[in-house]
């Protein structure tokens, strides 16, 4: 049985006070569950501040981001082990938005997401086509890439999970339908099962884009939908506590 994954991107939101306040929400909103993972991704500049606020709770601390080297003169780049260091279980790698404004590569991907397993962090790996890609009708490929290139020299896959993020689904308010959603959810199950045999079944594979409380519900009907990663929704306690209500209400 997969244990379903709630996850907020805060993105490059929220002061430290900010923060604070929403953790403190979430915390409060979600101290009843009895199953299920919810992890927050405030900017780096909170981590500290929001691993306190979340003590003590089933709320785990992730980061947005990391480098793929251990020290040096990497001006502006934070390490894995800083990320260990001030709490983090788990980081986001290759989000979108790393690809597209920072020209993250899959190879970069790959570089970090074996970094943060090495000293025990858990990547949440963001896959997904742009619109134009799904127009082209590509998206089995483009993901199959991804996936495969990113995980490439993965022996063990059990602490890594997988977020399925159309492009065109992200921020824009057009999620993808649960079919959708669902057939490539499969389509990478599939793929990890040919990578990673049995152990595949155990993977958590999180939807992501424009996820509300609205619509999470359909989409965590799906078979292979684990989860979701959250952007915008998750900024405000009601949304994102809605969309985990939702969850554990149908998984
Ligand atoms: C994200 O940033 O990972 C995301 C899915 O954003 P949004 O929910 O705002 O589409």
């Amino acid at each position: 049985m997969r244990e379903w994954i709630v996850a907020g991107n805060w993105k490059m939101h929220n002061t430290i006070q900010e923060s604070v306040a929403l953790a403190r929400a979430i915390k409060e909103g979600t101290s009843s569950l009895k199953k299920g993972e919810i992890i927050l991704a405030p900017p780096f500049t909170s981590l500290s501040n929001v691993g306190e606020a979340i003590k003590g709770s089933k709320v785990s601390l992730a980061a947005q981001n990391m480098f793929y080297e251990d020290k040096g003169a990497f001006t502006g780049e934070i390490a894995p082990g800083m990320l260990k260091d001030i709490g983090c279980t788990y980081v986001i790698i290759g989000h979108s938005e790393r690809r597209k404004y920072f020209h993250e590569q899959d190879k970069d991907v790959n570089l970090k997401v074996k970094k943060a397993l090495s000293v025990g962090l858990k990547p949440i790996m963001c896959v997904g086509e742009t619109d134009e890609e799904r127009e082209k009708g590509i998206t089995r490929s483009i993901v199959d890439r991804q996936i495969n290139l990113g995980l490439s020299g993965v022996d063990k896959i059990d602490n890594v999970v997988i977020a399925y993020e159309p492009v065109w689904a992200i921020g824009t308010g057009k999620v993808a339908t649960s079919a959708q959603a669902q057939e490539v959810h499969k389509f990478i199950r599939g793929i990890l099962k040919d990578l990673y045999g049995s152990a595949a079944n155990d993977i958590r594979i999180l939807y992501g884009g424009s996820v509300t409380k609205d619509n999470i519900g359909e989409l965590i009907a799906m078979e292979d939908i684990d989860g979701a990663l959250v952007g915008g929704a998750s900024l405000k306690p009601d949304g994102f506590l809605g969309i985990i209500q939702n969850i554990a209400e149908k998984k």
